[in-house]
């Protein structure tokens, strides 16, 4: 029935409702990939700036669709999220990352934490603590394994309940990243108030950072405002060596790009991290 009501969509809707037809076609799709295995996690790794050692990984969706090949999260992401199945979605995320981090665990990996991406819609749903912590159980993560990266935009609708959410969170052993931070609300007495682990400079500021005086001057600044906070700082989006340089200079802690690696399948993510341990 439901490759039917595809079908007819393509069929019957004007061309002017392209756009419109386009997103139900998505929607419709989501909800079958969701049913049927279509979704695929990728692993990039998190790496320490000075020893250029891996110490994690974030955990990015990935769509393989039947006719469409493979589809990258900002293709999807706001559709799960206007159509109501972002928490699915989310909370199919979030134990297939966990359950991957304990088979690691199992299997002689290296000890890496991991980083799961939460959407506003996410961290406002009522279910998300219990989520949460039903996943570590069955799981068995450790405390300070599971690390959930949310954006200012989270902290600045609802404070209160953000903070209590945060609260709860740490409880649980579980870090919180903000992330592409500097992009957003940036009100730095929020920093202060949610009980947040680490801040990731937004690939924006990296991307230049050797060029542009003002990136350089916004990239010292997080650097120095973390550290006093004494959260740990991440640069995202790293792709030269030159860059690198800069950030260990500055004293960054973790670093993230395709200097070191793209975001991998399962499979490859093992064979970078143990290619890199020889
Ligand atoms: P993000 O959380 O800021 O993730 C980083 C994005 O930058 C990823 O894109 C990654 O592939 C890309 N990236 C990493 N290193 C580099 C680099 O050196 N250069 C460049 N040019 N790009 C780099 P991706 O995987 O397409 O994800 C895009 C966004 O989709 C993510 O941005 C995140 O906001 C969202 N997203 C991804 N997975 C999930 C998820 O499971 N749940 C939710 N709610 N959002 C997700
Ligand atoms: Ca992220
Ligand atoms: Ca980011
Ligand atoms: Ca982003």
């Amino acid at each position: 029935a439901k490759a039917e009501g595809r079908n007819n969509y393509r069929f019957f809707l004007p061309s002017m409702h392209e756009r419109v037809k386009e997103r139900k076609t998505i929607e419709e799709d989501l909800r079958n990939a969701l049913e049927h295995d279509q979704l695929e996690l990728f692993y990039q790794p998190k790496v320490d700036c000075l020893s250029e050692k891996v110490v994690g990984a974030e955990a990015l969706v990935r769509w393989n669709h039947p006719e469409r090949g493979l589809i990258l999260p900002g293709d999807f992401i706001s559709v799960a999220e206007e159509c109501g199945l972002i928490n699915k979605l989310g909370a199919w995320v979030l134990r297939e990352a966990c359950k991957q981090t304990q088979i690691w665990r199992e299997n002689g990996m290296p000890e890496l934490r991991m980083a799961v991406n939460l959407s506003p819609a996410q961290f406002q749903d009522a279910d998300l603590l219990r989520t949460v912590t039903r996943t570590i159980e069955t799981t068995k993560l450790p405390h300070g394994t599971l690390e959930l990266e949310i954006t200012e935009s989270i902290l600045m609708n609802n404070p209160e309940k953000a903070v209590s959410t945060l609260k709860e969170l740490k409880k649980l052993g579980v870090g919180i990243a903000i992330d592409d931070f500097g992009t957003g609300y940036s009100s730095l007495n929020y920093l202060k108030r949610f009980p947040v682990t680490s801040i990731k400079i937004d690939r924006s500021f990296v991307n230049d950072i050797n060029v542009d005086q003002d990136d350089k001057a916004i990239v010292d600044a997080v650097i120095g405002l973390g550290h006093s906070l004494h959260l740990a700082v991440v640069a995202e989006g790293v792709e030269q060596v030159e860059q690198l340089q800069y950030l260990q200079n500055k004293g960054c802690d973790f670093i993230q790009g395709f200097l070191f690696s793209r975001p991998l399948p399962v499979r490859d993510f093992e064979e970078w991290v143990r290619d890199r341990r020889e």
